[in-house]
């Protein structure tokens, strides 16, 4: 069935329509200008698709830009890991990757220019005292007594502080802007400072770096990125931003755009956060499969489809607002439910002993692949006189509506036979330990049976080719519904948070299954083998999602 659907175009979009009508550009160019301090998380995610949705929309360029002028936090090991994940996302940046510090020579000649127009002055204030001049939101500030400085004097003191003369805070660079402004941005913004370190790719050429809201403006026109989106915490710094674009006379300047963050209710997101975690040893590094980092998501199971779902679901807007992770969840499944196998696996094993099935006898019983997708064929699992069966579907005592295993009750083993429960043993602490049942030959799944019914359908694993694996569940990594963290300022973790499943039981086909591939176990939702700890003879699952949804589309 074909749906009409009619989407309305968000405000971004009708922004360059706009722009594109009144010919400011011809051409669409965006980028995704990461800090490389730390690893990407869900909410960059966002920026990325939109950024490059944009440009394939409009047939245009997206860049991957490393925004990478200040020289403290920064590590190649980041760059290597956000490089990965905008590529596993399918966001093609083509065949060059730019670094803001490449241009670190053209900042440095931007500067000058405006120093030469009186725009920008060298200022001795301490920090402190830079801080105290600047004002509030209610008072203006007060004029620096270095602002009126010469632009012969004030071009010498700025060559001086990059050759190294100063100390690093002793002086800095200001744009000459308004100490009135009603917006403190506009007030005299520092734009260079001193700071003698070793940046991660200039070496030691710089010891002076331009601050953030100089730099990106520039990083931008040279690149000539057309709508320069960045989220909302950047809108008072926007007047600045098109000062900057102005002073220095781009010929087709830039426009910043913002749009709201994407928040997870409940869920851990801030690379700040996610780094405390990491940091404290809370998790198994940044790839850990509680995280939202986008490691942690892909190491998981999330697909980039499935991500790409999530922001079309979410939206592209001003206001502020919070997506539930349970619509996550139901992105994973719509994407995984028409492409992985339905096998069998047993999580919490129970031996289930057929008394009347013929010992050594192995029979092959073909079963489908996805019943939802007849295009995945079928394979064949084995069956035999010892299985293995899940111990929550057996009881002793069943309460009323129970309607698998309990003694005396007839259940279908799914592809299989008709089963009775006729006996089970305990051990001495009154776990039960293997239950005896008696099959029906008549009841063959496929032949056509009509006798009988059956209110019960389980899941079993032939123990006689199983495969041994180990399970990881999950769940949010703080407690649900309470606050992420408690009074005394520690993490308020879930304890439940991971569950590890040592001896579960798999059927056959498992055999081989290499990292990353994910399968929907039968009943206990979607798995994928881990990439880190999972090897060929001891495979380890993560659960991706469970079959159970509290998220509703259209919601
Ligand atoms: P965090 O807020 O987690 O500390 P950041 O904003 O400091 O991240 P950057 O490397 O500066 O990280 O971000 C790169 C780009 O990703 C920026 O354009 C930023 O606005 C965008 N971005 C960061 N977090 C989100 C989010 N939650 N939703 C949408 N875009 C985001
Ligand atoms: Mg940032």
């Amino acid at each position: 069935m074909e749906e009409q659907e009619v989407v309305s175009k968000h405000f971004i979009e009708q922004i360059i329509d706009k722009d594109l009508e009144e010919g400011a550009y011809t051409k669409i160019v965006t980028r995704f200008p990461p800090e490389p301090n730390g690893y990407l998380h869900i909410g960059h995610a966002k920026s990325i698709l939109l950024n490059y949705g944009l440009a394939q929309e409009y047939h245009g360029t997206f860049n991957l830009r490393f925004d990478d002028t200040n020289p403290t936090k920064e590590k190649t090991e980041f760059v290597d890991s956000i490089t990965a994940d905008v590529k596993w996302l399918g966001a093609d940046y083509g065949d060059t990757i730019y670094y803001a510090s490449n241009y670190f020579d053209q900042m440095y000649e931007a500067a000058v220019k405006l120093i030469k127009k009186g725009k920008a002055y060298v200022c001795d204030l301490t920090p402190d005292e830079i801080r105290e001049y600047r004002g509030t939101l209610t008072e203006p500030g007060k004029n620096s007594p270095y602002r009126d400085r010469s632009v012969e004097e004030n071009l010498s003191l700025f060559e001086a502080m990059k050759n190294g003369e100063y100390e690093d805070g002793s002086k800095v660079l200001r744009a000459k802007i308004d100490m009135a402004s009603p917006n403190i941005n506009m007030r005299d913004p520092i734009i260079y400072r001193v700071a003698h370190m070793t940046h991660h790719n200039t070496g030691d050429k710089w010891c002076i770096y331009p601050m953030y809201d100089f730099a990106h403006p520039i990083e931008d026109a040279i690149e000539g990125v057309t709508h320069s989106i960045c989220t909302l915490e950047f809108e008072d710094h926007r007047p600045l931003y098109d000062w900057v674009v102005r002073e220095l006379e781009y010929p087709h300047p830039p426009k910043q755009i913002e749009f709201a963050k994407l928040y997870l209710k409940n869920v851990v997101t801030g690379k700040r956060y996610i780094k405390q975690l990491v940091e404290e040893g809370l998790v198994d590094g940044w790839d850990d499969p509680r995280l939202v980092s986008l490691s942690a998501l892909r190491r998981r199971g999330f697909t980039p489809e499935s991500i790409k779902l999530f922001m079309q679901l979410s939206g592209v807007s001003k206001a502020q607002s919070t997506s539930d992770y349970a619509m996550l969840e139901y992105c994973i499944r719509e994407d995984l439910k028409m492409k992985d196998n339905r096998m069998m696996a047993v999580l919490d094993p129970i031996k289930l002993i057929i008394d009347n099935y013929p010992e050594g006898q192995v029979e092959e019983l073909e079963v489908e692949n996805n019943p939802e997708n007849p295009e995945l064929g079928t394979r064949t699992v084995t069956f035999s006189r010892e299985l293995y069966i899940d111990r929550e579907d057996f009881m002793e005592e069943p309460p009323k509506k129970y309607f698998r295993l309990y003694p005396g009750n007839e259940v279908r083993l799914k592809g299989a036979y008709f089963v009775t429960c006729v006996d089970y043993k305990k051990d001495a602490d009154g776990n039960v330990t293997e239950i005896h049942c008696t099959y029906d030959p008549a009841t063959k799944s496929g032949s056509g049976f009509e006798g009988r019914k059956v209110k019960g359908t389980i899941h079993w694993v032939d123990a006689s080719t199983a495969v041994d694996a180990e399970v990881r569940l999950y769940e949010n990594i703080v407690k649900d519904d309470e606050p992420v963290r408690n009074e005394d300022g520690s993490w308020n973790i879930n304890p439940n948070s991971l569950t590890v499943c040592k001896n579960c039981k798999l059927e056959k086909n498992f055999a081989g299954a290499k990292p990353g591939d994910s399968f929907q176990f039968m009943r206990h939702g979607y798995f994928c083998v881990d990439s880190k700890d999972s090897k060929e003879d001891a495979l380890v699952f993560n659960r991706i999602v469970s079959l159970k949804s509290s998220y509703k589309p259209g919601q």
